[in-house]
């Protein structure tokens, strides 16, 4: 009975042993690494972007991190509308960087995005079968690679807006922050400059529900009336169309000496500038622009662009009889926003009139000054049509002006609406506020 006795003992501690280890084992396994990718397909060009979060954190907040960003050679997606498969191989550069960052064993679980944005909603106005060809070339391209394809498809304007605000409340942890009171101040709005079209994005004071613009969204527990609008053919290359296509000769904010020949079939291919117009040359004419460089009748010429009398007296609107509730709290500029004050080293938090005097002094240069090809002729006639948008049609004034926060990275992540497209998709940003979380709350 006593060696019985003693077997049972030593099987029951070897069984505790057993079990002793699985259970550490089961505690000392690290969280496993997530990853998911997301092209973000613009209208003057497509970037991918590579996010990795760890499993056991998935529904906290500000978790995500940026492993990769990858810029496809070329143009933007809605520029291959003549050859579709070229949109698709276009890709393939980036999607091969993309399986270097991510192991093998992991690949078949990232999930995979496109989002096409307004140069894609321009081209399905002018030509929807060449549209959906464009996105099913890049989903097929997509699917031929080792990773979890959920979809190529044209954002709304609206939700490219929403999913900026989400990507930048995101990175700045604002979320977490919020509590019944105190919410506005800690949440920032979202002003995107594409180059079809601009996005603005925040939390008013009162609720926008009944509006077209209003929608609500409840994230970690709490629910945000957000105001969101984009304006389609108010981004950058589209505006410097319809500038051009106005001014015709005398360009007011390209620089003196400076001339550029745009060709009338440019302007006719896109709705933005393609309405039939009496001034407009017939036929495959060129006209060549030739630069003034006059800050002042470069601003006078940017806002024609803008039909600010369909507003009357209401002051809850923008241009075109758009409704805007009054602004609140700080934004964060990207995009181009961010692009061009970047180059003119206004990035730093300069006042309005440090900015005014900086941009008029830009658009006096002559062209034999500033010599750059690339870019440096626009960077007039972009700058003012900032001041143009947030000043004029915005309604951000003096005072308000310093809460423009002009930033393309947040943390070590860039901002746009990429990151929170993926964290909704994937139910990483949940309407309930996780258990760990509810900590932190007041
Ligand atoms: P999208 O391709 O729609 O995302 O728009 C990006 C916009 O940023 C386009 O209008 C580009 O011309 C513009 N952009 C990109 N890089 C720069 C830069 N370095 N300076 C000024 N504008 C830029």
């Amino acid at each position: 009975f006593i060696s019985a006795l003693i077997g049972a003992l030593v099987a029951l501690s070897i069984i505790s042993l057993v079990l002793s280890l699985v259970r550490v084992e089961d505690v000392s396994l690290p969280p496993t690494v997530k990853y998911g990718m997301v092209f973000d397909a613009g209208s003057s060009h497509t970037s991918l972007f590579v996010y990795q979060w760890d499993s056991d954190k998935e529904n906290d907040t500000g978790v995500v991190s940026q492993t990769l960003s990858c810029d496809v050679q070329g143009q933007g997606i809605s520029s291959y509308a003549n050859n579709p498969p070229a949109a698709g191989n276009s890709l393939r550069e980036c999607l091969d960087k993309a399986l270097q960052v991510v192991p093998a064993e992991k690949q078949r679980d990232v999930p995979a995005y496109l989002g096409a944005t307004a140069g894609m909603r321009l081209l399905r106005e002018q030509n929807s079968s060449a549209t959906e060809q464009v996105l099913a070339e890049v989903a097929k391209t997509m699917q031929e690679y080792p990773v979890a394809f959920k979809g190529a498809r044209i954002l709304t304007g609206e939700e490219e807006g929403a999913y900026g605000w989400i990507t930048i409340n995101y990175l700045l942890d604002s979320f977490t922050k919020v509590g019944k009171g105190w919410d506005a101040p800690n949440i920032f709005g979202a002003l995107d400059l594409g180059g079809a079209s601009t996005q603005i994005t925040f939390v008013p004071e009162g609720s926008v529900l009944g509006q077209n613009e209003g929608s609500g969204v409840t994230l970690y527990g709490y629910s945000y009336n957000i105001y969101t609008h984009s304006y389609l053919c108010y981004g950058q290359n589209e505006m410097l169309k319809r500038l051009a296509k106005d001014t015709r000769v005398q360009h007011p904010c390209y620089p003196k000496g400076y001339t550029e020949p745009v060709s009338v079939s440019s302007l006719r291919s896109s709705p933005c500038t393609a309405s039939s117009d009496p001034r407009l040359p017939p036929g495959d004419s060129t006209v060549t622009l030739e630069g003034s460089g006059n800050a002042s009748a470069c601003l006078a010429a940017l806002r024609k662009l803008f039909n600010f009398s369909a507003c009357g007296q209401s002051q809850d609107c923008t241009f075109d009889g758009v409704y805007q509730p009054p602004l609140r709290g700080q934004f964060i500029a990207f995009s181009a926003f961010y692009y061009n004050f970047k180059f003119l080293n206004l990035t730093e938090g300069q006042p309005l009139a440090v900015v005014r005097g900086a941009i008029e002094g830009l658009c006096r240069r002559s062209w034999q000054d500033v010599q750059n090809p690339q870019r440096l002729p626009k960077y007039c006639a972009n700058a003012n049509y900032i001041l143009t948008l947030l000043l004029d049609a915005y309604k951000f004034n003096e005072t308000s002006w310093n809460n423009i926060f002009f930033q393309m990275k947040a943390g070590s992540a860039d901002v746009g609406w990429t990151l929170g497209y993926m964290l909704n998709l994937t139910n990483m940003v949940p309407p309930k506020a996780p258990a760990r979380l509810k900590g932190h709350r007041p």
